[in-house]
């Protein structure tokens, strides 16, 4: 049987993400939508204190790990199964319901500590996380560029470059990312970082390409332009230039050799890839959020004009509205269920691309078509900035593009399902 139950510490985090979603996203929404660039300053320093904890708490599991790999022991096994991924949906799904262009600026590693974690030694995960784990500290921020002006779905196109000084044992980088989650917050305004993705060999294809950690504060990169959204404009998302930006060697994540064929090697480019094994449902849960919210807001209205669903009325008797808000909701249970199950696998340690892709094709079509057809049933105030719904249905667009689009990820689906390779079947 699958279980989902939540233990008690993450059902505790889980009601106060709620608290948070209600009483500080909600009542900022609006004007942060408005007023895009500015920042969420009251839910980032609320926010703070728990996401810290957290990374305290996951820098810990990783001390003890590589202690009991030392000394030989065998890994003390938790009772029961883990619920640490399905409980991040969970919050994740929380926040983006109240809203999830705040939710994006969480202050925590973010997607560049999800690789680092994936793949770096325990030094480099010390080096880079502990800045994260100190809510004494002010927050930071971490962020991942992989996406440049001539590479976006065909990751392998990427051009941006790392080549080793060996004068100086730096690596030195030059090239241009663009629509970069939180690059301005990681790398301008904050003691964070950016896991970069750039190529030691263009000629190797994606064997060439590493991922490299560029702290903040490192001179040789900066904010090209910070983008101005259809949607999630409360997030931040920037253009970054890394013009001779010389970082250490040991700034690397996984092995360096292109030709290296060893397990090590292709556990690190693998291993950094699969974080959108971790990723993908985490966006799905937000697709999710955002398309409750919507329909919960709908609801209200509908309520407010008198119009209750009546979800025990026989189908010949069902009007239009009730009939598309009885199927909406149905959809979105069954899209959270597989969502969860994605999350479930992560947990039992479970290889879980194929979910992964599925939920996040299916959470990003059907929230987007959800948060439309609000938009649509409550007519002229659906599409009016009075109300939220409109800006659900633009924040909703977002999780059909990144981390790989509706398409990608459909693509990835079927390579899973015929247990094809990429070359068998291209993109
Ligand atoms: C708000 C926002 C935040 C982002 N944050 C980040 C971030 O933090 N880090 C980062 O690295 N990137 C980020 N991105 C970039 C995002 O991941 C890319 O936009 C995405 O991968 C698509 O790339 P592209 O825009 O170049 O589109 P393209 O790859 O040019 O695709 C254009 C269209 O063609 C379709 N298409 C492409 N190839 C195929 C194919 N083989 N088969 C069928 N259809 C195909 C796509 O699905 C899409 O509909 C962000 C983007 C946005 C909008």
């Amino acid at each position: 049987m699958i279980d989902f139950s939540l233990p008690e510490r993450i059902q505790n985090q889980l009601q106060m993400a709620e608290y948070v979603a209600r009483q500080v996203m909600r009542p900022h929404a609006r004007y942060l939508d408005e007023n895009e660039h500015e920042r969420p300053h009251e839910y980032i320093k609320l926010m703070w204190p728990i996401m810290a904890d957290m990374q305290a708490r996951s820098l810990e599991r990783e001390r003890r790990k590589a202690e009991e790999a030392a000394s030989g022991k065998a890994p003390e096994r938790k009772k029961g199964p883990s619920s640490y991924f399905v409980g991040m949906m969970h919050l994740a799904e929380m926040l983006a319901w109240g809203d999830v262009g705040q939710y994006l600026c969480t202050p925590s590693a973010l997607l560049g500590g999800t690789a680092i974690e994936a793949v770096g030694t325990l030094e480099q995960k010390e080096r880079f996380l502990s800045r994260f784990a100190d809510p004494n500290q002010p927050p930071a921020w971490g962020a991942m560029a992989m996406t440049e002006p001539g590479a976006g779905s065909d990751t392998s196109a990427i051009s941006t470059t790392a080549t080793l000084d060996e004068e100086t044992n730096e690596w030195v980088l030059n090239g241009e990312k663009i629509f970069i989650t939180n690059g301005g917050l990681a790398l301008e305004e904050s003691n964070g970082l950016c896991v970069v993705w750039a190529t030691v060999d263009k000629s190797a294809g994606r064997a060439g390409m590493k991922p490299f950690v560029v702290e903040a504060g490192t001179p040789g990169v900066k904010v090209a332009k910070a983008e101005i959204k259809h949607g999630i404009r409360a997030s931040d998302t920037v253009a970054l230039v890394f013009d001779n930006c010389r970082i250490p060697y040991d700034n690397i994540l996984g092995s360096a050799e292109v030709r290296d064929r060893s397990a090590a090697s292709k556990k690190g480019f693998k291993g950094a890839m699969k974080t959108f094994d971790a990723s993908r449902p985490i966006v799905a849960a937000t697709a999710i959020g955002v398309a409750r919210a919507a329909l919960e807001l709908t609801k209200e209205k509908l309520a407010e004009a008198g119009i209750e669903i009546r979800y025990d009325a026989p189908p010949h008797e069902m009007t239009a509205i009730e009939r598309d808000i009885i199927e909406m909701e149905a959809e979105l249970k069954a899209t959270w269920l597989l969502t969860l199950r994605a999350g479930s696998m992560m947990d039992q340690g479970e290889p879980n691309a194929l979910e992964s892709s599925m939920c996040k094709a299916k959470a990003g079509d059907a929230g987007t078509r959800i948060a439309h057809r609000c938009v649509e049933i409550l007519g002229p105030m659906g599409y009016s900035r009075e109300w939220l719904v409109e800006k659900l249905a633009r924040d909703a667009k977002i999780a059909d593009l990144y981390e790989g689009t509706q398409e990608i990820n459909l693509l990835i689906v079927a390579r899973q399902v015929l247990n094809y390779s990429s070359s068998e079947l291209p993109a």
